[in-house]
């Protein structure tokens, strides 16, 4: 849309008419303004015209002078420009708010993504229209309420994602359990602090048997179906405060507070009993049976993580010897 016969919109002079605003409601910097009375500031602005994809503003780079769009429209990038914009600007609308008053660097990209016309304030005319109409600063006080409050919005919205992206690498994608990625991190604080407390720990470590053969039989996703149920009668059987790790394939660690080996394993028998004693019902009813092996560990000694886990798969090891279907604790010297 132009407002001039010319095909082309002309550099300059600025004519009164095309700072009023165009009485849709849309948010306009000069919004109540009286022209007259701040016409020997705004007159003595600079016209600038970009063409379409002609880059305004880079990301970080210094500027002190505020752009009002008179005509046309700029698109904001958080980036470099080759990226989504974010937001666009159109008639009476601005960039620049807080580059003009503290020189700060741009904090965005902005991009013309139409032939723009723009006014140019640098600071003397910028705070020669805060001297002249109280309607200018109000309108700037309200855009810096806005940038200030979708600033926040956006630095919450980035805390939520860091913190879904951070426990999505924590989490196992099927089972929703922790990960071996987070067993691996949590589990030497758990370790040393149990040892500073003297206070007892307990690991174990479960495997289902025979899990190629449950694979074989009825295929992958019944594979899969299978590890889910074993994480889910983990959580239901153990006390909430143990933690569960899928350690990788059929594999799963379990950490139990406070608790000595002695009890560690009848919570282990506990569970190797539920899941024998449960079964899969596929939808063409047929009845998936399993069993797992596990072999427990107490931490004691200046024993750490990763000889922990070493003991407790050692068990395991022997429980699979051993025939399957059964705990074995881990004798201690
Ligand atoms: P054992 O009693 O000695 O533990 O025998 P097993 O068959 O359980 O052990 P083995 O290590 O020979 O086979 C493990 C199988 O687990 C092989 C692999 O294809 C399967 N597997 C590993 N990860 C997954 C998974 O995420 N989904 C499915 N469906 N299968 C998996
Ligand atoms: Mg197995
Ligand atoms: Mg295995």
């Amino acid at each position: 849309m132009t407002h001039d016969s010319s095909p082309t919109p002309h550099i300059g002079p600025l004519r009164m008419v095309e700072l009023q605003p165009r009485g849709d409601g849309a948010f306009h910097v000069l919004a109540n303004v009286q022209l007259a009375s701040a016409w020997n500031v705004l007159s003595d602005c600079a016209i600038r015209l970009l063409e379409p994809g002609e880059v305004l503003l880079s990301k970080d780079e210094r500027n002190e002078q505020l752009f009002m769009v008179l005509d046309g429209r700029l698109n904001v990038h958080l980036e470099s420009g080759e990226d989504k914009p974010v937001a666009s600007l159109d008639a009476g609308q601005t960039v620049g708010e807080l580059s003009v008053i503290d020189g700060s660097p741009a904090s965005a990209t902005v991009v013309a993504a139409t032939q723009t016309r723009l006014l140019v304030m640098d600071r003397s005319a910028f705070f020669g229209l805060v001297r002249a109409s109280h309607a200018f600063s109000f309108n700037v006080m309200l855009l810096l309420a806005e940038r200030v409050r979708s600033n926040n919005f956006s630095l919450t919205r980035a805390f939520h994602l860091q913190r879904q992206f951070l426990e999505e690498a924590l989490t196992d994608g099927l089972t929703g359990l922790h990960n071996r990625r987070w067993l691996q991190e949590t589990l030497p604080r758990i370790v040393s602090r149990y040892r500073r407390d003297g206070k007892p720990l307990s690991v174990f470590m479960l495997d289902v048997d025979f899990f190629k053969r449950i694979n074989d039989t009825y295929g992958h996703s019944v594979g899969d179906q299978v590890l889910r149920l074993v994480s889910a009668t983990i959580q239901n059987t153990l006390r909430p405060l143990d933690l569960a790790a899928r350690y990788g394939g059929e594999e799963f660690a379990v950490i139990l507070p406070d608790t000595k080996g002695q009890g560690a394993a009848i919570a282990a028998e506990r569970l190797r009993d539920a899941i024998e004693h449960q079964c899969l019902t596929l939808e063409d009813a047929r009845q998936v049976r399993l069993t797992v092996s596990i072999g427990v560990t107490e931490a004691q000694g200046e024993k750490d993580a990763s000889a922990l886990i070493e003991e407790a798969d050692a068990a395991l090891y022997d429980a699979k010897h051993q025939g399957r279907n059964r705990v074995i604790v881990r004798e201690t010297a």
